[in-house]
């Protein structure tokens, strides 16, 4: 057992201080406010926060940063720049790369992540001897890592949707697909959850899985997490509408696929009705703003959402930025852009959707907050950098960057201390792979 005392923590009823409490078994156990710190107790100066969720991740998107601003495009152009990198990652560097984005995650903050999976073949797109060989690689990439994983393996089967349906796919995307929904079925059956591992289920898009094959999907997850991407370009709405009458949203919803467990990614260009549905049915919503601003998607309707009764929850998603920080202040500055006010989100609910509503999106109700009896995960920012210095508090995530993180627990296991993670520098790593991979 360890016990700590926090000069500041956040708690399920705000940043409080002077907090002491105790890691037992992988939990947190007596946590107690307002106290003066023991002489058996390690002291945490700076201000502890719960563990962090990155709701919404594909790690092998991070090779792309830096090398995709040239010549202006769209997401659409973004897209063939990924499937390029796609078609040339094996289990091995699937493994390498993902290791080290994953230090990087655990050093900027994020305790657990989403990982949206969809590369699963070989290059022609038949499967590797183990099925699940690029899956094992991310579990194990995350495993070495330190970081609980939601590895959430989506169904792909089309190439996309059009006015006349869904279109054959092209080679890269052979990777992603199993042919069919009863193959994909009996390959996510092959994975189990493990400590620290649990296995979730995507609905990659309404672009990439027609229909007819949700009801399946649904029934496969069975009480997992179950994610989809929704409504992040205006075009996936118009051929959505123009094939099947429906916008995406009303999609899923006429298939029963919203509800508490179903968190819809993005959800940025939504209909009232739209925005009613995934209220109305408690489905969360993984907002990725920096993503969202780098792919020009648009900025979403996160308040109006939250009013309607979604949980929000946050996603670094294509790697263009790793920062707990930067997308949860991400999400309150896009609606002050939007909207002309300042506070549309309290700083508690920033805190709650960075964490205990990411962590239950992703399937672990038991984390994500700092009380007796949850999962001991946390992070203790620095209160003296150059950023933080003189922030209040209750607002330093306002003014911090994923640099102040100066230690990391995740099931009482100290990752990060001093600011570095336990397996070296995620730069060397990142350096490493990447040249390997002839990106750097
Ligand atoms: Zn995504």
């Amino acid at each position: 057992m360890t016990s700590y005392w926090a000069a500041h923590a956040w708690l399920p009823n705000g940043c409080q201080p002077g907090v002491s409490f105790d890691v037992q078994d992988g939990r947190f156990a007596h946590v107690l406010v307002g106290v003066e710190p023991g002489t058996d107790q390690e002291i945490l100066g700076g201000v502890t926060l719960p563990g962090l969720a990155n709701g919404h991740s594909h790690a092998f998107h991070r090779g792309l940063r830096g090398r995709t601003h040239a010549g202006g495009g769209s997401f659409w152009t973004w897209r063939q720049q990924m499937y390029t990198l796609a078609a040339r990652l094996d289990p091995d560097s699937y493994l390498s790369l993902a290791r080290a984005v994953f230090v990087e995650m655990v050093q900027a903050g994020y305790t657990v992540v989403g990982e949206f999976h969809y590369l699963h073949h070989d290059q022609g797109g038949r499967p590797y001897a183990d099925p699940n060989a690029m899956g094992h690689a991310l579990i194990q990439a995350a495993t070495e890592a330190g970081i609980r994983l939601t590895l959430l393996d989506a169904c792909y089967l089309a190439g996309g949707l059009s006015a006349a349906g869904h279109l054959p796919l092209d080679p890269v995307q052979r990777r992603f697909s199993d042919g069919d929904v009863d193959h994909w079925h009996s390959r996510l059956d092959l994975l189990g959850d493990l400590d620290q591992v649990r296995i979730g289920a995507a609905v990659h898009s309404v672009r990439a899985v027609p229909a007819g094959a949700f009801n399946k999907i649904y029934e496969s997850a069975g009480e997992r997490p179950l994610h989809v991407h929704l409504s992040e370009q205006p075009a996936e709405n118009a051929a959505t509408r123009a094939f099947y009458g429906r916008t995406p949203t009303e999609l899923l919803d006429d298939h029963g696929l919203l509800g508490p467990r179903t968190t819809a990614v993005h959800a940025t260009h939504l209909s009232d009705t739209d925005i009613k549905a995934l209220g109305g049915t408690q489905t969360s919503a993984c907002f990725c703003p920096t993503t969202e601003r780098d792919l020009a998607d648009g900025i979403g309707p996160a308040r109006q959402l939250a009013d309607s009764g979604s949980r929000l929850t946050l996603g670094s998603d294509q790697q263009a930025v790793i920062d707990p920080f930067e997308e949860l202040r991400g999400l309150e500055m896009h609606e002050r852009l939007v909207t002309g006010e300042r506070g549309r989100f309290t700083p508690s609910d920033l805190i709650m959707t960075a964490s205990e509503a990411g962590y239950r999106s992703l399937g672990w109700p038991e984390g994500g907050r700092i009380a007796d009896g949850a999962l001991a995960d946390f992070v203790v920012l620095r209160s003296d950098s150059v950023r933080t210095a003189g922030a209040d508090p209750e607002q330093i995530a306002y003014a911090a960057t994923a640099t102040d993180v100066d230690q990391v627990v995740i099931g009482g296991q100290v990752i990060v201390r001093d600011g570095r993670h336990r397996l070296g520098s995620p730069a060397e790593l990142l350096t490493a792979t990447l040249d390997q991979l002839g990106m750097a």
